[in-house]
């Protein structure tokens, strides 16, 4: 008998609906799986194990008044915790915010709540979502589920964990330079970055406003679809929020890569690429060109300058976006004594930690008066040519594919003392955040290890469903149905 943790969403929803089990039963299973995995993974940081069940006996009781407002009904889904959940303390994973309780919920909450999702908790990540490891968290690091030796990835970290071990059916993450797509790669599951404006930022505690996007972790190509439609769509909250139909991406799954043009990034196969991730991801590429797909190289020559155009852009946003910490409105506010000056510097020395620092010290110094145009202003002309780099690209072929991440995961404290090590693990997700442009990693394999190899597609902007349908062709081809060892059994595929 499979455990019900380990279903998918999709196949979920079908035993609610047939009456086979209840919302609260699911609930009940992936608790049940936290109790197991958490002492090891850490992937949350809260279990709102009240709020939880009070929903789940919500939707129940729906399904037993004949209501079913959709897919999600009934479903526990996690959220990564720098979405603000109104009454749940929501910390981004630092002492700055530690037991701040927003007010509010985000756009993207309210609407899971809509669709009658159950939301289990707040996840783990690095403070502020800067990271690739998870270990920045003022609260302890996540661990890797397929191996707790090595880190689940960041910054969405303790998303991807839950995930994938079942201690939520699906989860919610921010990618500002690939934050959702890393850790997904790192974990062995599915996670998605939309385009720019798709999806409301309302409620998400800023890191880099112009890069920040927030998406779903999943266990297929078919939840991950099932989870975006819930949150897509334009949000009067959200000045940047397109305005514009959605389309039902979970109905756009089929149809193959038949007649597809498919580009692989010729920039992002070479050095620096673990030579079994690059062995995965081209044999990926040939069974594409099997299953009918036409795949050409393609380079994208200016990716070579993105890592350092974001390591700019994104700490220069940062130190704008951090500056509301103070200690006047909300937050940590410091004790000592003196002017409201050594209030403020006091307040930020202690709630903030090094990596947060680092950015803000980093952002401030590229905006400063003298050296604003050497270093934002060029920055910002390296991310208009990553943009032509794709624009030109997709004039060529229809999808692009590459490694999601240069290397599978890599042992706790490894590159933790090492920012510019770090920050190179960001190199294949970049340039679709300074694009806006749509992207996500499927797992295609393990490596010798047994970790998991993440494979990315990438889309042209609003060119989801496009994108949806080659990842699930990648998954289809791939058949990786294997889950994480701390989990105990197989999904039931839908
Ligand atoms: N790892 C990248 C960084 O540290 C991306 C983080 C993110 O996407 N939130 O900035």
């Amino acid at each position: 008998m499979t455990d019900l943790a380990d279903l998918t969403i999709v196949a979920a929803g079908r035993g609610l609906r047939s009456g086979e089990f209840s919302s609260v039963d699911l609930l009940d299973a992936v608790t049940r799986r936290a109790s197991i995995t958490e002492a090891q993974l850490h992937a949350y940081l809260t279990l709102d194990k009240k709020g939880a069940r009070s929903a789940a006996e919500a939707a129940d009781a729906a399904f037993a008044d004949g209501k079913d407002v959709g897919p999600l009904q009934g479903i526990p889904i996690a959220l990564k915790d720098n979405m603000c959940t109104i009454g749940v303390e929501t910390t981004a994973a630092s002492q700055m915010l530690a037991g701040w309780k927003p007010p509010y919920d985000a756009t993207v909450v309210r609407r899971l709540k809509d669709a009658g999702a159950v939301v289990t908790g707040k996840t783990n990540l690095d403070e502020f979502a800067m990271g690739s490891s998870t270990e920045n968290s003022a609260f302890g690091e996540t661990r890797n589920p397929w191996n707790p030796d090595f880190v689940p990835g960041g910054s969405s970290g303790g998303s991807a964990a839950a995930v994938a071990v079942g201690s939520a059916f699906g989860a919610f993450g921010s990618d500002t330079g690939g934050s959702i797509r890393q850790p997904a790669a790192l974990c062995g599951v599915v996670g998605m970055k939309p385009t720019y404006g798709l999806v409301s930022r309302y409620g998400l505690i800023a890191f880099a406003s112009s890069l920040d996007q927030i998406g779903p972790f999943a266990r297929s190509v078919e939840d991950s679809a099932t989870l975006l439609d819930a949150i897509a769509g334009w949000d009067r909250f959200d000045s940047t929020s397109i305005d514009g139909a959605v389309p039902n991406f979970s109905g756009s799954l089929d149809g193959g890569v038949g007649g597809l043009r498919i580009g692989i990034v010729s920039d992002l196969m070479g050095e620096g690429i673990d030579t079994q991730v690059r062995g995965a991801v081209s044999g990926m590429a040939d069974k594409l060109s099997e299953a009918g797909a036409e795949v050409v190289e393609v380079g994208l020559p200016s990716t070579e300058f993105a890592l350092s155009a974001y390591y700019l852009i994104a700490p220069a946003e940062c130190s704008s976006n951090l500056a509301r910490f103070d200690g006047v409105r909300y937050g940590h506010r410091s004790n000592v004594e003196g002017t409201t000056e050594d209030m403020m510097s006091h307040t930020r020395a202690e709630g903030f930690g090094p990596e947060v620092i680092r950015r803000i010290l980093l952002g401030t110094y590229a905006l400063s008066a003298g050296y604003y145009d050497a270093f934002y202003g060029q920055a910002q002309r390296v991310r208009t040519l990553v943009r032509r780099d794709f624009a030109s690209a997709y004039e060529k072929v229809d999808v692009l594919i590459s490694p999601t991440s240069p290397t599978t995961a890599f042992p706790v404290g490894e590159r933790s003392a090492d920012p510019i090590a770090m920050y190179y693990s960001d190199v294949c997700t970049i340039p679709s955040n300074l694009s806006g442009e749509p992207a996500i990693s499927v797992p295609i394999g393990l490596d010798d290890k047994g970790l998991p190899i993440g494979f990315q597609v990438m889309a042209p902007s609003l060119g989801e469903e496009l994108m949806y349908r080659v990842a699930a062709a990648v998954e289809s081809i791939s058949e990786f149905t294997k889950r994480a060892p701390l989990a105990s059994s197989e999904v039931v595929a839908p």
